[in-house]
């Protein structure tokens, strides 16, 4: 299977920012100005704007993602926010384990496994992210790193469960700093997730998984990453709040695809 087979996905993710009314007018500027567009596109508000944002994208293909969610239905889990609750506020998608979940709130790959099985039986298209620290990278143990990762979430599944299943490559180093992985570096560490769905899972669910790339993705660097062919979408954070630059990236130029 080629990169051609596996859905384009750009996802916005707006982490803790903006009033209602700033989400309101991000998302119709969004949705006013799309255009037609064949690969998927989705945006993660806070979760006190889902509802609103949802409402404003009812006629629109723009999905509405949460950037995180417990792994019980219910029940006494002060501050907490559950799969059902995020269907019933109209989620199709939830981001599952960024870095600043698991640096700032504990997040560890035994509970994004327990998430990722609540997402997936909320029928929510999880966006798994995994990605390793400067450190991590200048000794040598990135590949390490990603493999305890795709492990630690993506084990003990039946394979048709994860069929739907996304992952997010954002080496940790490139979030929110402006310092983007070259586009040889993200190739690399997607054939290697990859690699690791591959070994858990068989060929052809790794193969038809996608694999977006997240960490300072603006509309200068994002044809060059796009035109990996193992760089199946990106994961957008700074960059998605500002419509103009988001189109430009929804819209990216990648024709060296195959
Ligand atoms: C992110 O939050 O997932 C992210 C990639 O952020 P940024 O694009 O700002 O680096």
């Amino acid at each position: 299977m080629t990169a051609s087979h596996r859905r384009p996905l750009i996802a916005g993710n707006w982490k803790m920012n903006g009033s209602l009314k700033d989400a309101a007018e991000l998302v119709q500027a969004l949705a006013k100005d799309l255009g037609s567009v064949g690969h998927e596109v989705i945006v993660a508000p806070p979760f006190t704007a889902l509802t609103v944002v949802g409402e404003l994208l009812k006629k629109s293909p723009i999905k509405l993602a949460a950037q995180d969610m417990h792994w019980e239905n219910a029940g006494a889990y002060t501050g907490e926010v559950s799969g059902a609750m995020l269907k019933d506020a109209g989620c199709h998608a939830v981001i599952l384990g960024h870095s600043e979940r698991r640096r700032l709130f504990g997040d560890t790959d035994a509970t994004v496994q327990r998430k990722l099985k609540a997402a997936l039986a909320h029928k929510l298209l999880p966006i798994v992210c995994i990605g390793e620290t400067l450190e991590e990278r200048e000794s040598q143990r990135t590949f390490k790193v990603l493999e305890t990762q795709v492990k630690g979430a993506l084990t003990g599944f039946a394979p048709s469960d994860l069929s739907s299943a996304v992952i997010a490559y954002e080496p940790v180093w490139a979030i929110g700093t402006g310092k983007t992985a070259t586009p040889e570096q993200a190739q690399e560490a997607h054939v290697f997730a990859r690699r690791q769905v591959a070994a858990l899972y068989g060929d052809g669910l790794a193969q038809g998984m996608r694999i977006l790339y997240g960490g300072s993705v603006t509309p200068e660097n994002v044809d060059s990453l796009m035109a990996q062919p193992d760089v199946d979408g990106a994961l957008v954070g700074g960059a998605s709040l500002k419509p103009i630059g988001f189109l430009r990236i929804i819209h990216y130029q990648a024709a060296v695809r195959s």
